[in-house]
């Protein structure tokens, strides 16, 4: 196959005819005094200045459309990055608390919903201690453990400084407290590399309401149940229906 083949013309009939016009206008040179002969000259000149200008007005519309794809493409891009900047947290990359509210809304007009709150303990001794940017990166290693032990369609959010939440579609109160206790488990035994070696715990609110519930409802029984948590010593599971500590070990 030969690929050094030039594209279609768009204007291959017209080169035509004016290739067989520009033939039969030199074989007639011998009437160029009559009056057709130059008329045809002249068209023949007119129409391929025509020509010309066509394939350059083709030629910028090919740019101007490609352009517009481009810019298109661009615009998508942004809106996307734009849309993933308002409801994503910046540091972990996790639901951001507006996003949060709205998911767990959503989920409470269709079905029944578990939510785990959690707050890391003693956080600020981690900062004062070591720095803000150590403090951050404990932030993203709660974040790092919350992704790996919590359940797969779990949906994960930072809605405070140091504050997270899991949303557990379709849980059972008792499946979700369960999780929690896994999470708190996996905080407390992760290495966060911190210069005196601690280790860092979290302490865990669970609530648990049927369809029809709202974020308020949910985050106001989770957070009772997390203070409970904290004022029990910190690194425990809450549930608000019991709201028992069930483990502090
Ligand atoms: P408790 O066990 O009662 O929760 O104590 P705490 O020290 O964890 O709680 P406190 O509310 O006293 O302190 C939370 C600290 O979290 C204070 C604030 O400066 C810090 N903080 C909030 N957001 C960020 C952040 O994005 N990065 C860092 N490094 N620190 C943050
Ligand atoms: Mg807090
Ligand atoms: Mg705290």
């Amino acid at each position: 196959m030969d690929t050094t083949a030039s594209p279609p013309d768009l204007f291959d009939a017209e080169n035509l005819a004016l290739l067989t016009a520009r033939a039969a206008f030199e074989a007639g040179a011998d009437a160029s005094a009559h009056p057709c002969h130059h008329a045809l000259g002249e068209l023949l000149t007119a129409f391929e200045r025509l020509l010309r200008e066509t394939r350059r007005l083709v030629r910028r519309s090919d740019r101007a459309e490609l352009e517009m794809t481009q810019l298109n493409q661009r615009l998508q891009d942004l809106a996307s990055e734009l849309t993933h900047r308002a409801t994503h947290d910046p540091l972990t990359g996790v639901f951001n608390r507006a996003a949060i509210i709205d998911l767990v809304n959503r989920h409470f007009a269709t079905g029944h919903l578990a939510l785990i709150v959690l707050d890391i303990d003693h956080f600020k001794r981690v900062n004062d201690s070591f720095g803000h940017p150590a403090g951050d990166r404990v932030i993203m290693g709660v974040v790092a453990c919350l992704k790996q032990s919590a359940p797969a369609t779990a949906h994960i959010g930072r809605v405070g400084g140091e504050e997270f939440t899991v949303l557990l579609p379709g849980h059972s109160a008792e499946a979700s407290e369960h999780a929690a206790q896994t999470v708190r488990r996996a905080i407390a035994s992760h290495d966060f590399g911190l210069p005196d070696g601690s280790n860092i715990t979290a302490s865990f609110g669970v609530s648990w309401l049927p369809q029809g519930g709202s974020f308020d409802n949910a985050y106001n029984l989770a957070d009772e149940a997390l203070y409970v948590a904290k004022r029990g010593g910190r690194n425990q599971v809450v549930r608000a229906s019991a709201s028992v500590a069930l483990q502090s070990a």
